[in-house]
């Protein structure tokens, strides 16, 4: 088998690390053309040389000067800046994994579908976004969408041979989080470490706190509402602490079958470097006896409000998922830096919902509009309370 060519947008983040591991163990299978990221320098070099890359990245252009230090006599080629992003995003290649976080993945994202090949989808920001101008997208360009987000990859395992149509339900799993059992008292006084401790998960520092508060999986909610087109009425989220379930379908005659596995980001993951086929992890098997109970919550929507915000964003239409996600950025970014406590965090993203929402994004251009706009509200709501 020839290797198959491959560029990871976000290679050294927590998804880009998950996926180079398992690119490591085959290395016979893969010929890496772009790795990007936006500052750290260093360990993009040091990934470049290790995977013999054609290309690295860094978006923040103020770093390009000690990537091509780095990487002066490898023969590697070095970028720097949004535009050169987009640029090695549109080098056509088997698969591309989009793994930057935030809406900032958007536009390279979109480079790399209107080349029209295989893209394994992590950054869910973009999609929730950009919404059908993505899927549109897609379409336009006979681009295959995989998604990674362990949720939807195993969503997308239980549809496979079924029809949309015989759908009853798409149940999201959501752990709930560090904070599930805490007091609102406890989440009000909540610290940025405590919210990136994750009971399950081992992931980057703005998904983690998205799990705590939920809005993870109200972004979640509206990536299914693209990828997956049954319906907004019949897709639910349960709090499945475990975090063994990773979603279901259940089927108009009453079967619902799920996906199963361990907390590891590599098993999705390989499941859209493999696709359609299957290939070895090194994840451990599943241990059920271990485990011991399996237990399902309905989502406390009067603590963690984001679930609510989310869905009411999608009804709303418009480019109100697209305020929702910046918003939330710029709120979580706040939080982390210390500006503000974590039940701020809603309260920012519940108020830009409320302003005045642009239309239905028709382009590219429309979606990165409305981002500006919904940081910019959200940069003014925190600077006035
Ligand atoms: P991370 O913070 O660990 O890594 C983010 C990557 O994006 C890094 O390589 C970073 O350099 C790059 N990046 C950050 N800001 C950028 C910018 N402005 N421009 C260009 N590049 C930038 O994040 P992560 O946890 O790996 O998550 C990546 C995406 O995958 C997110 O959308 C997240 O929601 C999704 N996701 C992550 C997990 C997980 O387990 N980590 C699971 C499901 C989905
Ligand atoms: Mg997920």
């Amino acid at each position: 088998m020839t290797a198959r060519t491959i560029s990871i947008l976000g290679a050294t983040g927590s998804v880009g690390a998950s996926t180079l591991d398992l690119i490591r163990r085959n290395p016979a299978d893969w010929q890496v053309v772009a790795l990007t990221a936006n500052s750290s320098a260093s360990e993009l070099a040091a990934l470049a040389r290790e995977f013999d890359a054609q290309i690295a990245i860094v978006s923040d252009e103020a770093h390009l000067p000690s990537l091509r230090a780095e990487l002066s006599g490898t023969g590697i080629e070095v970028a720097g800046g949004r535009e050169a992003l987009c640029e090695a995003a549109s080098r056509k290649v088997d698969l591309t994994v989009a793994a930057i976080v935030g809406c900032a993945g958007l536009a390279p994202t979109m480079a790399a579908i209107e080349q029209g090949g295989t893209i394994a989808l992590a950054n869910k920001e973009a999609l929730v976004s950009a919404g059908d101008v993505m899927t549109a997208a897609v379409a336009e360009h006979g681009a295959t969408l995989l998604p990674v987000d362990s949720e939807h990859n195993a969503i997308f395992q239980c549809l496979a041979d079924n029809s949309v149509s015989d759908v009853r339900w798409i149940t999201l799993t959501a752990s709930g989080g560090p904070f599930r059992t805490w007091s609102a008292q406890q989440i009000a006084a909540a610290t940025p470490a405590q919210a990136v401790a994750h009971p399950n998960w081992d992931m980057g520092a703005k998904i983690s706190v998205d799990s705590a508060t939920m809005m993870n999986k109200g972004l979640e909610f509206i990536e299914a509402h693209h990828l997956f087109p049954v319906g907004l009425d019949r897709l639910r989220i349960v709090v499945h602490p475990q975090s063994v379930i990773h979603s279901m379908v259940e089927y108009r005659d009453g079967s619902t079958l799920a996906q199963l596995g361990p907390s590891d980001m590599r098993v999705p993951i390989a499941s859209c470097l493999a696709w359609p086929q299957r290939m070895n992890t090194p994840c451990a098997p599943l241990d059920l006896p271990a485990i011991g109970e399996l237990s399902f919550f309905a989502p406390d929507e009067e603590l963690f409000p984001a679930t609510r915000l989310a869905r009411e964003a999608v009804h709303q239409g418009g480019s109100a998922p697209a305020i929702l996600n910046a918003a939330n950025e710029v709120a979580v970014a706040a939080f982390l830096a210390g500006k503000i406590a974590f039940t701020k965090i809603a309260v920012v993203v519940e108020e830009c919902l409320h302003r005045d929402i642009p239309a239905v994004p028709a382009s590219l251009a429309d979606v990165l509009a409305a981002d500006s706009l919904g940081r910019a509200q959200a940069t003014e709501i925190l600077e006035t309370c």
